[in-house]
Formats: structure tokens, sequence, C-alpha cells
């Protein structure tokens, strides 16, 4: 087949009807990350690491601080999911070492694209296309920002018939979600199946099947693990789906493939797998609590003093990571552990 993944996906939908929601952005993530390097002021959007070396370094510091107090085992792996492009496993790795933490470096990435780009950054890594190839003989230490958030969600819309699929198809020559033939209701939990017509369920099987196969490997083996991500309390009873494009929001049914398609995190049904596949649940917080509590404000003012030229920069930095108006409220961090693992710092 030829073209864009445009006229792939309308060639499927015209010979097998429409598709589900959870395999249009399946297909949409794979071509989006497969193909380009999008972070960045010249891309599509901006991450914490790539806003301030702080990101990283209180990440590598609440690594440290937790390896420590376990008792320094080794062998022991870094860990990253979804790593873009080696910016938080450098400044995180570079922290950890000050405190005498040298892992091996294992990155779990399926672009190859942002592969060549962390390799430049890290050689000292190895890649695994997911977390099944990872070490067996030590503790992990698992980090993903703005990983989970880009798996693949699965909709259930709630119509006049009761519960259906949320499908995309394509009529006139444009994509548009719409509802399934098939009844779902069977698969909505007792308490949230009467809902109003347009309500939708959102899940994330992706995410589900990531926490759980972290949490398993952290019972079976020791360590640590913290994911950080656009998140929610309480799941609401809509679409979380957005899709970002040089900066700007855009329509998520529009050039499937071109934009950055997320989802918001379920917080607490991740915590909920988890601690069923054996792991603590060290906490969730806002990002800007975490990072606090870490001390990146000491950190901003030793990084202005130290060069009071980039004093303003820095206070921007630390601002866009922490005021509760931009990226620190509405990012969450949860913490996982082993179950024979110390408490983490800052939940
Ligand atoms: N953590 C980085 C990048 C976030 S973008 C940062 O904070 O800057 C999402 C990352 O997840 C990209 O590296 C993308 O290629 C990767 N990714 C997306 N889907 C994936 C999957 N199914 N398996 C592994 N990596 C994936």
């Amino acid at each position: 087949m030829s073209g864009t993944l445009a006229d792939r996906l309308a060639r499927l939908i015209a010979a097998t009807g429409p598709i589900s929601v959870m395999h249009y952005m399946g297909e949409a993530a794979a071509h989006y990350y497969g193909a380009r390097d999008p972070l960045g002021v010249a891309g599509d959007f901006i991450t914490a690491p790539e806003i301030s070396q702080m990101f990283g370094e209180m990440i590598g510091i609440w690594l440290a601080d937790i390896w420590i107090r376990a008792g320094r085992p080794t062998p022991v792996h870094y860990v990253e999911a979804g790593p873009g492009r080696g910016t938080l496993a450098r400044d995180a790795l570079g922290a950890a070492r000050r405190f005498g933490l040298e892992p091996t470096v294992h990155l779990v990435e399926t672009s190859p694209a942002l592969r060549e780009v962390q390799r430049a950054m890290l050689p000292q890594a190895r890649w695994h296309d997911d977390l099944g190839s990872l070490p067996e003989d030590g503790p992990l230490l698992v980090v993903a920002n703005e990983f989970l958030d880009a798996l693949p969600v699965r909709q259930l819309v709630m119509t006049e018939a009761g519960w259906r699929e949320r499908m995309v198809a394509h009529q006139d020559g444009r994509f548009m979600p719409i509802a399934g033939d098939r009844p779902m209701d069977a698969a909505v939990p007792t308490e949230r199946r009467d809902a109003g017509v347009g309500a939708i369920i959102e899940t994330c099987p992706g995410a589900a099947a990531a926490v759980q196969a972290v949490a398993q490997r952290l019972a079976a083996q020791g360590g640590a693990a913290l994911f950080i991500d656009y998140g929610y309390a309480a799941p609401a009873n809509g679409s979380s789906l957005q899709a970002v494009r040089a900066h700007a929001r855009v329509d998520p049914f529009t050039d499937p493939g071109e934009a950055d398609l997320t989802a918001l995190v379920d917080f607490a049904a991740m915590s909920e797998v988890a601690r069923a596949a054996g792991a603590r649940w060290l906490g969730t917080v806002e990002q800007s609590a975490f990072l606090r509590s870490l001390g990146i404000a000491m950190r901003a003012d030793a990084l202005s003093r130290a060069a009071p030229e980039r004093a303003e920069a820095v206070a921007t930095a630390l601002a866009r990571l922490t005021d509760g108006d931009q990226l620190g409220a509405l990012f969450k961090v949860m913490g996982l552990g082993a179950p024979d693992w110390p408490d983490g710092a800052a939940f």
C-alpha cells in the first residue's frame, strides 16, 4: 500500500468498515513517532525535561535517594520508557552519579527516529522494543515521562440504544467519530452503566499492561518506578483525546499521524493495577509538589548564582515546571516500589 496514513486508513475503512478509536490512535501514534523527533520549539510540543535540566536532576536525586535507603543494591538498572530525546535520562543519570548510583541504561523505545537521537545522547544505552526483554538480575529504577498518555485508548459511548464502542468512520473525505453497531453494555462496570446519551468511558489497555509489567518486575527483582503524566484524579464521563501540532491544539480526527495524539492517564486505575500486580503504591502527587519537596527551588538558586546571565531563564523554567496554572498541577507523579523497598521521598 502506498500514500499517506490518511489514505491507508481511508482504504481500510472503505474495505472493512469503521475502525475503533483505539486502532486509529495506535496507527496514528506509530506513524507520528516512527518518522520524526517531534520535541522542542521547532517541533510540535515541549516536555518537562526539554524545559530545564532541573527536571531530570530531581528525578535522578529521587532514584538515588531510594536506592541508597534500599541498601545500594548492585547490579541495578535504569529503565526509561518512551525516552524522547534522552534528555531526562542524561540529566537524571548525571545527578544520580554524584550519589554513587551508576546503573546500566535501558531504553524502551519503538521509534527508529528517536532511537537515533537517543544514541547520540546516551551511547552506553541498550534498546528494547518492550518491557519484556529487560534484565532480570537486579533491581530496576524505572522512569516514564509522557509515555502512558501516548498509548491508545479504547472509548465506549452511550447511545439511545445502549453502550457502543466509539469508532472512526470516513465520509466525504473526512474522518469522524461514530458509535459502533455492536452492543457493549457488558464491557461497562455496573456502577457506570447508567449514564446520559453521549457519555464516554475511556480506558487504556496498553497503559494498564505497561504498569502491570513494571509492577511485576518490581515485585520479583526489587526497585522503584516513577510515572509522570497528564492525568485526572477521578475519570470524567468524556473523551480526553487531544491532538497537538506546532504547539497548538488541532482536531484529533484530521490528518492522522501528523499530530501528537494523547489522552489523560487514569492514575487511580493505574495504582490499582500496580497493587494487584504485587508492587507498593508509594503515592500520586502533583508534579509541582514533587519537584519542590526534592529541592528544585534550591537547585534553581544555585544555577542562577553560578551563571547570573541565565538567572531569568532559570526562573522562567522553574515557574513552567512548578506553577499551578502551568505544567505543575496538570501533571501528576505516581511512585511505585518493590514490597520490601522503603518509602519514596516526596510522597
Ligand atoms: N519522555 C520524553 C518523550 C515523550 S513523547 C520526554 O519527556 O521528553 C513519547 C515517547 O514515547 C516517545 O519517545 C515515543 O517514541 C515513545 N513511545 C510512544 N509509543 C510507544 C510504545 N508503544 N512503546 C515504546 N515507546 C513508545
